[in-house]
Parts: C-alpha cells; structure tokens; sequence
C-alpha cells in the first residue's frame, strides 16, 4: 500500500468530473482525476450543451474550439418545453443559446483541456472506499496493479447518478423514479435532416413523421436528427409489454415498440446506440459531508432533457475556484458553505421546471392535447418565451439578495475601451483570475484589488449602473457599486478572494 498527499481528488473523468479538474488546476491546484473506465465512453448520451455553460465556456476561450465539433452552435430558434413548442426565433434575439455536440465529443475536448492544464487522469483507478478526519480525506482505489491509498485535503464526487462517492459520505439521494420506460436508439440514415426541421422522416405506409414527439392513443414515438446521417429513435408506450430485464435492448425490441404505438416500423439504417432507460427526478440532500463534495449527475438528476450538463458543469465551475481560493489564497474555508446555498437551490428550481416537463410529456388523452394545446399558444407569447427562456438557460439564477443590481447575477458581457483599445468582458476571464473593473480610474481601489492578486481592468463602459464591479472566476458579479470605499472593496475581497 502506498501513500500520496494531494490537494483534490476528483471521482470520475465524465464532462463534469473533467470540468471540475480543469477548473481547480486554472485556480492553482493539482487534482487527481480517478476513473474507473479504462476507456473514454462512446455513448452518446447527451446530444449538446445549451444555457450559461456555453457563456461559461466563452469566459474561459474555449466556445470557438468546441464549436469546431459541433454540427450547430449559436442562439436556439426553438426548443421544445415537455413537448411544447417554444418558437424563442419570435422574439428576434433567442434567450437560449447553446451547441449540438454528442457527449463523447465533449468528453474528448474537455479531456484534452485537462491535459493541457496538465492534469493527471488516471483511467482504470476506481475509487473503492473512503474516510476522513478533520484534516483529510483517506481513499482507497483499485488501480489496474491493485490496490492503493491517497491522502487528499479534498475530494469530489463526480462519479455520476450511482455515485459511489455520495453513499459512502453517507449523502441522500431523494427522489423518484418515473414509471415509464423510455427505448432510445441512435441510427446511421441518409437523413438530409437539418437541426431545425419540422419533418424528420418519412415513413412508407404512414407518411411523415413530426421531428420530436410523435403521438397516438398507444404512446409516443420521438424522431429527430441532430446530425446530418443520424437519427435519434424512442419510445414511451401506454400499457406495452414489460422490457426483458437483463437483456441488452436490441433493434427488434425498438421496432416491435414503435410498431405497437404507430402501426408502422421505421426505415432504419445501422444502430449506433441503444438504450432502456426511466426518468429519475432527484435531489441530493446535501452537496458537501466534511472535505467531500458531490456535483453533477452524483448531486441531481432531472426528469427531462436539455439541463444536466448545464447545471452539472456549473456546480464544478462553482466549485473550482472556491477549492482553489481556499488552497492558494487563503480564503476562509466557510467560503465553501456557499457552494451549496448557491448550487443546490438551482438544481432544486431545475428539478421543478424539468417535472413540469415531464408531466406535460406523459399527460395522455384528450385531456393531454388539451392542456398542450393551450400552453402552445400561451409560449408562443413574448412575457412567457423570455421568462422560459430565461429558465431553461440559467439567466436567471441570481446568487442571494442584493441592493445593487448587477450582484449575484452573472456579468452582463460589457464592452470596454481601455487604453490599449476595446475589449469585452468574457476576454478577461480566461484564466479564472477574479476582475476588477475599475470603470472610474481608481488607483485606491487598484492597490486594494492588486494585494488580493485580483486582474485589474481600467476601462470604460457602456453600463453606467457602477464604477466599480468585481467578477468571480465563475462570471458573477461578487461586488458593484458606485463611489465605494477602499474599505468596502477590502471586505468582499476577504470574503471572496482571501487574504492579501
Ligand atoms: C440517453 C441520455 C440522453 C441525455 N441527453 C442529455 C442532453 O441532451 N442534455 C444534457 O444536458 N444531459 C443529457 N443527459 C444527461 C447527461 O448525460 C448527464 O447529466 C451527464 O453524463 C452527467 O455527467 P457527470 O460527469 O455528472 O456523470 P457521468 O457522465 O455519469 O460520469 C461519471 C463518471 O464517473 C465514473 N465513475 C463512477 N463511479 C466511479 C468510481 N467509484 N471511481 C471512479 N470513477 C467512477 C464513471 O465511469 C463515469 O465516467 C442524457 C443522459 C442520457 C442517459
């Protein structure tokens, strides 16, 4: 047995687990990242990302080069809510921005970050026990030479919806499971179907078929294609035959399913991926126990589509750097009481909008239609299209109660002209170093934030609502505020960015 002292581990190389690590090295830290899979996974779980990871990976330079993989990246003309259609292209500028990436491709760019950080991911290390005292979290691994112990001041649990890492601190998981299966099956096709097309397939015998959501009295068929030569195949059906427990699911089992609820079976081409999986609706009932810390699939999971990456990757966000300012700046360690009151009731507000969906999914009948039919004419309006919007992105979310404005909230992308010319706010943040904007040319203020190793901007702004705003490294606005003091700047700093 042998023994290393290290500063983070993290459990588990999926996108959050790899987020997380890329996140504490940019903050100073060297993680470990233990996977227990000796390989990356090519299951295309996810189909992209959208909501404010996206804005997240623009702060950190990186939207550009995950854009290159994805077949669509920019502002979402639509998307569906439970089923519902939400036309955002209405409104002109769309609330939802995001980009159509398979999750492998995602999991090899972020995995290509972290090595470039020089992060150390070690595949085929599962991590197999855990304990800790007040100083250190001990962990016991099974590596492919056997077993062995780390030390580590930290340790996070992003080990996905099982997490080993949640049960063995002894964490919660509450919640439900949803009665209905889903059968989902990725297929190669000579689909010329674009991202944004009404019709995904036609169908010999049936005629076309809607993309999305495809209804009859016996279920729900969904077709959709998000890249050109793949089609995304599944089914929910009322009272069908119960799935072969055990079995993998096969191409038959999907036709055999989509037959029962559409009277047809579809022109497929090869199977790429295939799935039985049932929605889970739950919440931990703690993010932190001690030194270890849940985030992602091991902290929620969210009964519709469209949000975990965005919620997940931003819990790490949250987290990274206040591992970070805790280990190199010494910042009070009741800095990381704030990852969950600020983390837990996002997934909290997520876990109620992605219900709601789900409701409205499974709503059957005519009085299903009926309640859709209303609620598509009702987001078709403009107040409901921001507000949804504004959900299904994360604008919303607002970090406590503040008098000014801007706090809480993440950084509107302000432009700036400074005296080697323009830039905007998103530039600043490549490093995840805190910002001081320093809108007024304060050189009291600048000294202040300078002692605190904060990056200081002296610009001016388009925004007039402060002359002073300090951005944590995850975008939100830690402090605004007009004519403040030294002494102001001081106390947030102690707060946020440690001792100077
Ligand atoms: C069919 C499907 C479609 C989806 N579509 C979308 C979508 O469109 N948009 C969206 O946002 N989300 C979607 N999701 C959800 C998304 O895939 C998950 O939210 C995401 O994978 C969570 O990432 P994670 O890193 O938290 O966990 P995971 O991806 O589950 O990664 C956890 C990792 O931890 C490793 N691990 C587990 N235990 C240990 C251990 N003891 N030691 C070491 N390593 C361990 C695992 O091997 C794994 O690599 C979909 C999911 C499914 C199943």
């Amino acid at each position: 047995m042998t023994w290393e002292t290290l500063d983070v581990v993290v459990a588990g190389a999926g996108p959050v687990g790899l987020m997380q690590a890329c996140e504490l090295r940019l903050a100073g830290l060297h993680p470990l990242v233990l996977e227990r899979a000796a390989e990356p996974s090519t299951a295309p779980k996810a189909n992209g990302l959208c909501g404010r990871i996206v804005d997240t990976l623009d702060h950190r330079g990186l939207l550009a080069r995950f854009a290159e993989s994805a077949s669509y990246s920019g502002p979402f003309p639509g998307f569906p809510f439970g089923s519902v259609p939400l036309p955002f292209a209405v409104l002109g500028a769309s609330p939802l921005r995001g980009m159509a990436l398979p999750q492998p491709d995602l999991e090899r760019l972020l995995g290509d970050r972290a090595r470039e950080l020089g992060v150390e991911i070690r595949r085929g290390h599962e991590l197999v026990g855990l304990a800790q005292d007040g100083e250190a979290v001990h962990a016991d691994v099974r590596g492919p030479d056997g077993r062995y112990r780390v030390r580590t001041r930290y340790l996070v649990g992003c080990d996905g919806a099982r997490s080993f890492v949640r049960d063995a601190a002894g964490i919660g998981f509450s919640g439900d499971t949803a009665p209905d299966l889903l059968r989902l099956g990725h297929f190669h096709a000579e689909s010329t179907a674009g991202l944004f097309d009404d019709v995904a397939m036609e169908v010999p015998g049936i005629g076309p078929l809607e993309r999305g959501w495809n209804r009859t009295p016996r279920g729900r068929v969904l077709v959709t294609s998000l890249r050109p030569g793949v089609y995304i195949v599944g089914t929910y059906e009322t009272g069908g035959p119960p799935a072969g427990s055990g079995t993998p699911m096969a191409v038959g089992e999907l036709q055999d399913s989509v037959e029962r609820v559409l009277g047809a079976r579809l022109p497929l081409g090869e199977p790429i991926w295939l799935s039985r999986t049932r929605g889970q609706a739950r919440l931990a009932d703690r993010y932190r126990q001690g030194r270890v810390l849940v985030a992602g699939d091991a902290a929620h999971l969210f009964p519709a589509g469209g949000s975990s990456l965005n919620v997940g990757m931003l819990d790490a966000v949250n987290l990274g750097w206040k591992l970070g300012a805790i280990g190199t700046r010494g910042a009070p360690p009741a800095l990381l009481d704030s990852y969950e009151a600020e983390r837990r009731p996002v997934a909290e507000r997520t876990l109620r909008h992605t219900r709601a969906q789900a409701a409205l999914d499974r709503a059957t009948g005519r009085d299903g239609d009926a309640l859709r039919d209303l609620l598509t004419e009702l987001f078709a309006l403009e107040q409901p299209l921001r507000r949804l919007g504004g959900l299904l992105h994360g604008s919303d979310t607002r970090y406590g109660d503040h008098a000014h404005p801007l706090v809480g909230r993440f950084v509107p992308d302000l432009k700036l002209s400074t005296e080697t010319g323009h830039t905007r706010v998103a530039a600043l943040l490549h490093e995840a170093n805190p910002v001081l904007l320093d809108l007024a040319d304060r050189p009291d203020l600048r000294a202040v934030a300078a002692d605190h190793h904060v990056t200081v901007v002296t610009a001016r702004s388009d925004d007039p609502s402060a002359d002073t705003v300090l951005i944590r490294p995850d975008g939100y606005v830690a402090f605004a505020a007009d004519g403040s003091t030294v002494d102001d700047l001081r106390a947030v700093l102690a707060t946020w960015c440690g001792t100077a």
